[in-house]
């Protein structure tokens, strides 16, 4: 059968469009191409599975048998190597190809990798893929100190699972504080604090210079060396800086791209009946009133929903995420979401006690940011009262108050929706 959906990219985006797809055409055929050859399964938990906490079935998004369930041709383990666009067909590596009636670049991210001398040694590694997990396994096996490159997101969700199988972490970071992405530098201060008592040895401020090799092995990672002449003993390098929309489909192509593909707020592309989602696309943020790169999770799972409705005829709007992260690294929870870092006209409400910090950032009265380290019971009111646009002048004082909750909202301003929990808004 020719098919008239096809998906390029089988994780939250793909799914979520397949899905929705199906509900509003239950006959129109729908491929999904993927070069990972696992069945979907939730990208976050690699971690989990690498600290020997998970196994693949218990990573799975959803049932083995949903492509079955759902008439979806499922081509894993398959690389869409080019699209010829005026032709309307996707080209598999191997020179088959498929024609599409409509078709969604769900493609995700690509782990950034800087041009370190030694990069390309055995026992250097990224970290986003449960392929990823599996080929480092092997490595880990007599226990070697790693050198994790990078103290954002990623870095940190490694770090935690490295710990948790016994394995010493040696953590560089470029910046002088970690998650500097997404915490302000008090939070940074906290997680620096959890990562040093869970062992951690942290180095900020510093690159890697070069990866090196073992005395007698020198294909093999041995150490590595800081820009500032460190020398530091390791058996796994992984570089974790961070990742880029993987946008190579779409190079030179009549596909609009800014720093990832841009839609609008269809999840249409600039090319007729070619859409886009997820980490790839640059969706739009409520926040910031505009397409940004939202690269989490949920934000790609709706964006694909979105983009499936349309391209199955059903008009309607993606309401917007933003980046919104609830995390606990070490038994120490973080919430962050919207600007955290803001810019001038802001105004920043702030409390702190011990080891638990609340800041909430707010313009004109609207909040468009915040940060709850320690104690985030109270973030996911404030997530909801952002993303729901509520004017929180005659309450706002409350907002970072330890005891802040839905009963400090006015009867007349709560809305349904407020009342989102820290998990609710990562899967
Ligand atoms: C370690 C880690 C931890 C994370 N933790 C969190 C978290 O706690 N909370 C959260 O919300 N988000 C988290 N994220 C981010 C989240 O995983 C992503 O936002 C989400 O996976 C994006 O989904 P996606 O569908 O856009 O793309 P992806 O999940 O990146 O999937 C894209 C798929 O397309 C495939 N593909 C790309 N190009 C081609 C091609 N040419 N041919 C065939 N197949 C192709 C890729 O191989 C991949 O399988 C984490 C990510 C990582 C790596």
């Amino acid at each position: 059968m020719v098919p008239k959906y096809v998906i390029v990219g089988n994780s939250a985006g793909g799914i979520g469009a397949a899905e929705a797809i199906r509900e509003v055409d239950s006959e129109g055929s729908i491929c999904i191409i993927s070069d990972e050859p696992f069945p979907v399964y939730s990208r976050p938990l690699i971690s989990e599975f690498l600290a020997g906490e998970r196994t693949l079935d218990g990573m799975l998004y959803r049932p083995r048998d949903f492509y079955q369930q759902n008439a979806i041709e499922a081509l894993l383990g398959q690389k869409v190597a080019g699209i010829d666009f005026p032709g309307a067909r996707v080209v598999l590596e191997g020179s088959e190809s498929l024609p599409w009636e409509r078709l969604l670049l769900a493609t995700g991210g690509t782990p950034i990798v800087p041009n370190i001398a030694g990069r390309d040694k055995e026992g250097v590694f990224t970290f986003t893929t449960l392929e990823d997990a599996r080929r480092m396994e092997r490595f880990l096996e007599g226990k070697p100190r790693v050198v994790v490159i990078g103290g954002g997101l990623i870095g940190m969700s490694l770090a935690s699972a490295l710990v948790k199988r016994g394995v010493g972490v040696v953590m560089v970071e470029l910046l002088d504080r970690v998650l500097g992405a997404v915490l302000d530098e008090p939070a940074s201060r906290l997680v620096e604090g959890v990562l040093r008592e869970a062992g951690i040895e942290l180095i900020t401020g510093q690159a890697v210079r070069e990866i090196t090799g073992k005395s007698f092995e020198e294909g093999r990672v041995g150490g590595v060396v800081l820009q500032d002449g460190r020398q530091l003993s390791c058996g796994l390098v992984v570089i974790a800086i961070g990742g880029a929309p993987r946008t190579e489909l779409v190079k030179n192509s009549p596909v609009k791209v800014n720093r990832g593909i841009v839609v609008d707020r269809h999840m249409a592309t600039s090319y007729p009946h070619v859409y886009a989602c997820g980490d790839v696309a640059e969706g739009y943020d409520f926040v910031y009133g505009t397409g940004r790169l939202t690269p989490i999770w949920p934000n790609a799972y709706l964006g694909g929903r979105i983009a499936g409705y349309n391209m199955a005829g059903k008009q309607t709007l993606y309401p917007g995420g933003t980046a919104a992260n609830s995390f606990k690294y070490f038994g120490y929870p973080l919430v962050s979401a919207g600007m955290v870092n803001p810019q001038d006209g802001c105004e920043v409400l702030v409390s702190r006690q011990d080891r638990s910090y609340r800041k909430v950032v707010l313009k004109d009265d609207h909040i468009v940011g915040l940060v709850f380290a320690g104690d985030i019971q109270q973030a996911g009111v404030a997530f909801g009262l952002m993303r729901e646009g509520v004017n929180v002048r005659p309450f706002k004082d409350a907002l970072v108050r330890d005891d802040f909750g839905l009963t400090f909202i006015p009867q007349g301003l709560r809305r349904a929706g407020l009342g989102v929990s820290p998990r609710e808004m990562v899967p």
